[in-house]
Order: C-alpha cells, then structure tokens, then sequence
C-alpha cells in the first residue's frame, strides 16, 4: 500500500481511536474537543472527513484561531495579523463541526460529560487539547497583569503579538531589547531564534 498523506493520518487516526470511533455508522456517536489549536482543529476536521456520520462538537472560547507559525513576521510587519487569523465560524460551518463558543470547566470522566458554564455537554469520546499556558509566577516581577502587559512574550498570538509590534515601531534608533529564550521542553524550538534574526533584520 502506498502511505500517502490521507493513509497515515487515517491510520494514526484509527490508532487514536482504536477502530470504534472511525469505524461507527452509529449516528448519535458524539466526539466533543476542547480547544481549537492546530490539535484540537486538525482533529475535529479530519475525524469528520473520515466519518462524516460522527457529531463533532467542538469547545473554543475564541472568535478567530492567530497562528503562532509567522507571527513574528506579524510583529517585524512583513505580514499583517490577518494573514494568520481564521475565524471558527467560516472552519466549523465548512466541515460540519457543532462549535460551543466558551471555555469549558471541567470534566466528568464517569458521566462522560464537559461543564461549560451552566451546560452540560455529554461525549462518547473527547479529545483535551487546550495547549499549554503561563506560569507567569515562576519569573519573579511578572505576577501582576501591568508587568504582563508592558512585557509582552508573544509566545501566544493575538494581542501579545500586537503589543511587542507596537513596541518595537515605537523604539528609538539604537533601543536595546532583551530577550530570553525560554528553557526546554518549549512548544517551537526555533521560535525565538527565528524572532532574533528577524528583530535584527528590522
Ligand atoms: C512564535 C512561534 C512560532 C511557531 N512556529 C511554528 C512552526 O513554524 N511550525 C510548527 O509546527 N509549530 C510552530 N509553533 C508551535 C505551534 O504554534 C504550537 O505547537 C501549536 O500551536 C500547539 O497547538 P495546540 O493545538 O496544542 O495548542 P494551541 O494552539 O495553544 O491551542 C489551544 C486552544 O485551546 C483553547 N483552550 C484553552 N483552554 C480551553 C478550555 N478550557 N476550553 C476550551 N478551549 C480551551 C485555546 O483558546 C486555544 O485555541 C510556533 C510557536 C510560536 C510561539
């Protein structure tokens, strides 16, 4: 067989699932995702191109998904953050996917159910994949929302990446940054020395 781009996905996707939920004809199998990155969307879209019969339903508090991927072109202006912006409505209406526009709260493995506010969601499988966050208490003067504002990491696109843009248009000639590159495991290790280069190409 040759393993073509579709084949490996289907395969680590039926992996994943284990032949039950790829293979179901049942029409009320539920699949619930929470969080709409590149995992939780990727999943949600070819999971409902594998089996169209699946209700895919998916948990994202944001209007739009920001790709950290050329972000940093976004902030030394060689791309606009529309270039990098997709909303959830134009993705889930396209492949048929239920979006839950909250953030859900919690889980309950026995019931099979997600909290979503005053919302019960109910699941036959469900896929958490909300990414990763800040530990902002970890680094000492940066626990309070002024110091994460005026320092922005941009690690996270949307605002973060608008801010540290602002920053940098507004720098005399001759400012001086200061960056650190975060300790591994982080989720692009390339990031910050594609952010440097590029810095230093501006
Ligand atoms: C500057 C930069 C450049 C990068 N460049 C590349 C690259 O070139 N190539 C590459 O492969 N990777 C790159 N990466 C890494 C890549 O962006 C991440 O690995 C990827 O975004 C992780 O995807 P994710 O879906 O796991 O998480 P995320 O993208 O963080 O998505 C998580 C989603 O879950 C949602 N969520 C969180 N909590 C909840 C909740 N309680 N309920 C519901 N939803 C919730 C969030 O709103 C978010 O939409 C880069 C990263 C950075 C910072």
């Amino acid at each position: 067989m040759t393993l073509s781009r579709r084949t490996l996905m289907q395969a680590a996707g039926a992996g994943l699932f284990s032949q039950s939920v790829l293979a179901q004809n049942r029409a009320s199998t539920n699949v619930v995702i929470i969080g709409g990155g590149f995992a939780g969307a990727t999943a949600a879209k070819y999971l409902k191109r594998f089996n169209p019969r699946l209700s895919i339903t998916l948990i994202e508090p944001n209007d739009a998904f920001i790709m950290c991927p050329m972000s940093n072109r976004v902030i030394t202006g060689s791309m606009n953050i529309r270039d990098i912006t997709r909303a959830y409505s134009a993705f889930t209406t396209k492949y048929g996917i239920k979006w839950i526009h909250a953030a859900a709260d919690t889980i309950d493995p026995d019931k099979r159910q997600v909290r979503v506010g005053k919302d019960v969601v109910s699941y036959d499988k469900l896929i958490v994949a909300p990414g990763i966050d800040f530990n902002y208490d970890a680094i000492g003067g940066m626990g309070n929302a002024a110091a994460q504002l005026a320092i922005p990491h941009a690690w996270k696109a949307g605002e973060q990446t608008r801010r540290l843009k602002d920053q940098l248009y507004a720098m005399p000639p001759g400012g001086v940054i200061a960056m650190h590159i975060p300790k591994v495991p982080y989720r692009c290790p390339p990031g910050p020395y594609e952010r440097a280069s590029l810095l230093a190409n501006f």
